[in-house]
């Protein structure tokens, strides 16, 4: 581990380490803070060669009036290194942020669309050969991102009704949407769309190695309901911190279960 790149197309949550920085520095939920960032100011990425990008979140009226998300990209012509990303979220959102469920969602909107230009960093990263640059360049004509109202309550339901499984098939979410299908190794968007929302690093934020230690003494001498409620306050503080909701957060704790028993 430490301040590079590697690891970057091979693990998960190598990728969410070396990205969430980026995300981050987007402020997705607070407007007042939308700017454009420069990935030139992150040096972790500097072996990327991604000095010419940039990425920005902007609150705009979508004229569509379903569409609360999209993701464009704006390659300057005859320079593919001069990259310029924007990510579009529904200003009227944002509005009602006071509301609970309106930051949750815009949560949601933003690292999905984050997850559209991590598919595009990637093709872009593994491509060397220009043929094969053209046929990124034509697909993305067509694939400019659009999230939809409709899609977006699917995905809510699912994960309010616990029908976990069912979120697998989403079309809105999986990872067949995010693909570009140039992007060679890659982490699955899918999962990577989950451990933007809440990842194992942000649960140990605040359930530290010392709490970890005490919630594995609990279950190995039989107090469940004490082990159960110590990783609760933590997953309830991060959530609310974060604008996560708690069930997916829940949904992702279970993954590392086994690892806080070991
Ligand atoms: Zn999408």
């Amino acid at each position: 581990m430490g301040g590079n790149s590697l690891g970057y197309r091979s693990s998960v949550e190598r990728a969410v380490e070396v990205f969430r920085p980026v995300l981050r520095a987007l402020h997705i939920r607070e407007q007042e803070k939308h700017t454009t960032i420069r990935l030139a100011q992150f040096s972790q990425l500097e072996l990327l060669d991604l000095d010419g990008w940039s990425i920005s979140v902007r609150a705009i009226d979508l004229s569509e009036e379903n569409c609360y998300g999209m993701f464009s990209v704006q390659i300057e012509p005859g320079n593919d290194k001069r990259v310029k990303c924007f990510i579009f979220i529904k200003k009227s959102l944002f509005d009602s942020l006071s509301d609970k469920e309106a930051g949750e969602r815009i949560k949601i909107i933003g690292v999905h669309e984050f997850c559209h230009f991590l598919a595009l960093l990637y093709a872009m990263t593994a491509l060397s050969i220009d043929r094969a640059r053209d046929i990124l360049l034509a697909r993305l004509k067509k694939k400019t991102d659009s999230l939809n109202k409709k899609d977006l309550e699917e995905f809510e339901r699912v994960f309010v009704e616990k029908n976990f499984n069912e979120y697998y098939d989403l079309l809105g979410f999986n990872d067949a949407h995010y693909r570009l299908d140039c992007e060679g190794d890659s982490p699955n968007y899918q999962e990577l769309f989950l451990y933007f929302l809440f990842s194992r690093e942000l649960l140990e934020t605040d359930f530290t190695k010392e709490k970890q230690k005490k919630f594995r003494d609990l279950v190995k001498s039989g107090r469940m309901k004490e082990a159960a409620s110590l990783l609760s306050v933590s997953i309830t503080k991060m959530v609310s911190e974060k604008w996560v909701k708690h069930e997916i957060a829940v949904h992702q704790v279970q993954k590392w279960l086994s690892v806080y028993v070991r």
